[in-house]
């Protein structure tokens, strides 16, 4: 059973909650695809059992001898990344143009490495996680892989996944196939608008959706406002966790939040976890 939690946008508090999930259950198989904005890993000490390069597409290079510098690249490139057959690597999308054009074949296209992919044995199951380059951007593929680095380790255990925030291709990538979502929200006029865009993503891939209002007692009258919101669109509202300043110190000193028994959110997460086991093992 996969459970991948996410957001419409980042610092919701998804990734502790995330944390506090895949601590709750013993051995869970730990999935980050926050790529951009990885902290899952950081609660876990570990060895890594395998790293592997991965290539997000492809960049131009250019033979120093074969250029002739006539400059039919620069002409041919829109997006001003190449020039006398000079490359700005970073404004390169590899579409290729200027090899097209290229009459000496000095310019040619290379598979570009922009992340290792890591499998860490964390000694309470593994936690599969990438490390992008810096200038490199996470991908839904790069996502997609990172899934199927952990599925081998995944028989009779529970997947926690901390999904990419927001609704594009790394959040479709995140929750293509998971048996449930849990979408963090906070009780914000952003944090609505943010929670309507996410559900109607999850819905389009009919999954089961769980939703749950982190600092929920920030805003009364837009937590009540989510708990329609919730029962309109029938959707389990599985919890409301209150704000707890104990859940900063859980961040700062790495250390996940039910691990702190005075914990008012611990508490609050720990009922939330229950309800979401018992609708998604009913059967
Ligand atoms: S088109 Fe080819 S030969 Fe001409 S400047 Fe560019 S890389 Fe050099
Ligand atoms: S591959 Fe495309 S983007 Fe990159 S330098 Fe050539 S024309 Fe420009």
């Amino acid at each position: 059973m996969e459970l991948t939690v996410i957001s419409g946008k980042g610092g919701t508090g998804k990734t502790s909650i995330a944390v506090a999930i895949a601590e709750l259950e013993r051995n869970t198989v730990k999935v980050d695809c926050d790529v951009d904005a990885p902290n899952f890993y950081l609660y876990y000490d570990g060895n890594d059992a395998s790293c592997e390069d991965f290539s997000g597409g492809k960049k131009v290079v250019v033979d120093e001898e074969l250029c002739i510098s006539c400059g039919l690249c620069q002409d041919a490139c829109q997006f001003s990344a190449i020039e006398n057959g000079l490359v700005d690597f970073l404004n390169c999308e590899g579409c290729g143009a200027c090899v097209l054009v290229c009459p000496t074949q000095a310019a040619s296209l290379k598979e570009e490495k922009t992340a290792d992919i890591f499998v860490t044995d964390t000694g309470k199951g593994i936690l599969s996680r990438a490390e992008v380059e810096i200038g490199s951007e996470g991908s839904g593929k790069l996502i997609t892989i990172l899934r199927k680095a952990a599925k081998p380790y995944t028989d009779g255990k529970i997947t926690v996944s901390d999904g990419s925030p927001g609704i594009g291709c790394p959040v479709i990538s995140s929750i293509t196939g998971t048996d449930a979502v849990l979408i963090v929200t906070e009780p914000t006029q952003s944090g609505m608008e943010d929670l309507g865009r996410v559900v109607t993503l999850c819905r389009q891939f009919k999954i089961l959706i769980f939703v749950c209002i982190n600092k929920v007692d920030i805003n009364k009258q837009i937590s009540t406002e989510i708990e329609e919101y919730c029962l309109e669109k029938n959707l389990l509202l599985a919890g409301r966790i209150p704000y707890d300043d104990t859940v900063l110190r859980s961040i700062n000193e790495l250390k996940p939040i039910i691990f702190y028994s005075e914990s008012p959110a611990n508490e609050a997460i720990r009922q939330m976890w229950k309800t979401i086991k018992k609708e998604i093992f009913k059967d």
